[in-house]
């Protein structure tokens, strides 16, 4: 049977290349970043050497970046510590939007709980936050803004620079969730303008369990792990030097492959999009038509369940997913789907095909053969679809 996997912005494989840079790194020079002796010492060097490549890809210096376990540490880190130090100050406001990542939401919302006051912005039919919205939710206390570069359900790609340039001007710092972009368009955060920037290694090929903040020079940030003096007193715990190893590799081949990755995903998913919108009745493109990451094609269908078709595409060996939080046991849909303003009816039937360098053209087809059929016999199943 064939396996068709079209779920990279769940996770993404760990390029070959990616690998074989790493196995050194558990088999010969396994030493700690922080020993004394020769192995140490190499070690420490890779994890240099990583900081290095990551930064390149982002236009940062190797001294901003911390390296955490991922995207919802690096996000946690940055909100919570830059929070907790602006208590002393007059600063207790944030703003986000209301179609981040749980790992910004959730962590929002947390601060929230121990009094700090929280504005969730609105966003647009498309996804987008606009401007004027933030310009007018921006008060004298609002010490921290967070919105994402670009969403993992509908791929809308935020307008970061003009976001963070109004947070500026209000006395704010900004902070971009990154984890979908980073590795996908090009990423520079000194074009972008921000503060914070968080990204993960597993979005772009390299290991899970390995991410990154971006903290721009003189801006403050705490330790959230407290422990030892690892990532200069930064983040606490033993270095993951075979992860830093993995995502600095994958960072450097992302850089290198840009150019080339991006128009064919742009394609794919331009092939895939038409093909169902054209073939499939009451089917209709979410988020932003044209800004929007490549290789992501999010799609709602009236009168079926998006968890069916999951099941219904698996069957044929086609691994996508869906916005509702089927894996939580919950049937709530997405919370970015109702933020766009679907009714629950139509977030219930959401699917996310989200393609990767390695999809073809003769993937989209074959998924352009057995989508049709399935949500028409959904259909027929479904009280709603007759
Ligand atoms: N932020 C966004 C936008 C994501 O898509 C994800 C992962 O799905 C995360 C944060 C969390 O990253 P990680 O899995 O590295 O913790």
């Amino acid at each position: 049977m064939k396996a068709i996997y079209m779920d990279h912005s769940a996770t993404t494989p760990v390029d070959p290349e990616v690998f074989n840079a790493m196995i050194p790194y558990y088999t010969d020079i396994y030493g700690n970043a922080s020993s004394v002796h020769s192995q140490g010492q190499k070690a420490a060097r890779a994890v240099e050497h990583g900081r290095e490549q990551v930064a390149s890809l982002i236009g940062a210096s190797p001294e901003e970046i911390i390296f955490t376990a991922g995207g919802t540490e690096a996000d946690n880190q940055a909100i919570i510590t830059f929070m907790q130090h602006e208590r002393q100050k007059q600063g207790k406001h944030i703003i986000t939007s209301a179609i981040e990542h749980h790992a910004v939401l959730h962590t929002c919302e947390y601060l929230s709980k121990q009094g700090f006051k929280l504005t969730v912005l609105p966003v647009n039919s498309v996804g987008l936050v606009e401007p004027d919205i933030l310009q007018a939710a921006l008060r004298p206390d609002t010490a921290l803004v967070s919105i994402m570069h670009a969403n993992n359900e509908i791929g809308t790609i935020q307008d970061i620079k003009t976001l963070a340039a109004i947070s500026h001007e209000a006395g704010a710092v900004f902070h971009t969730d990154a984890v979908q972009t980073t590795g996908k368009i090009p990423v520079n955060v000194r074009d972008l303008g921000v503060d914070f920037l968080s990204a993960s290694s597993h979005k772009l090929y390299g290991p899970k369990g390995i991410g990154c903040l971006y903290v721009k020079k003189g801006v403050y940030i705490g330790s959230y792990m407290h422990g030892g003096a690892h990532e200069r007193n930064l983040r606490a715990g033993t270095v993951n030097v075979p992860g830093v190893v993995g995502f600095g590799k994958a960072a450097e081949l992302a850089k290198e492959r840009l150019s080339q990755n991006m128009p064919h995903l742009k394609d794919l998913a331009q092939h895939l999009t038409r093909g169902i919108l054209d073939t499939i009745p009451n089917s209709r493109l979410t988020g932003h038509p044209v800004n929007r990451l490549p290789g992501s094609v999010s799609v709602v269908f009236d009168y079926v369940e998006g968890e069916s078709i999951l099941l219904m595409l698996d069957s044929y060996g086609i691994m996508a997913s869906s916005g509702s939080a089927c894996t939580s046991g919950s049937l709530d849909p997405s919370h970015v789907l109702l933020a766009i303003g679907l009714p629950h009816e139509t977030a219930h039937g959401s699917l996310r095909l989200t393609m990767g360098k390695d999809n073809s053209r003769e993937d989209v087809d074959y998924v352009l053969e057995k989508l049709p059929l399935i949500i028409k016999n959904l259909r027929t199943m479904s009280p709603l679809g007759k």
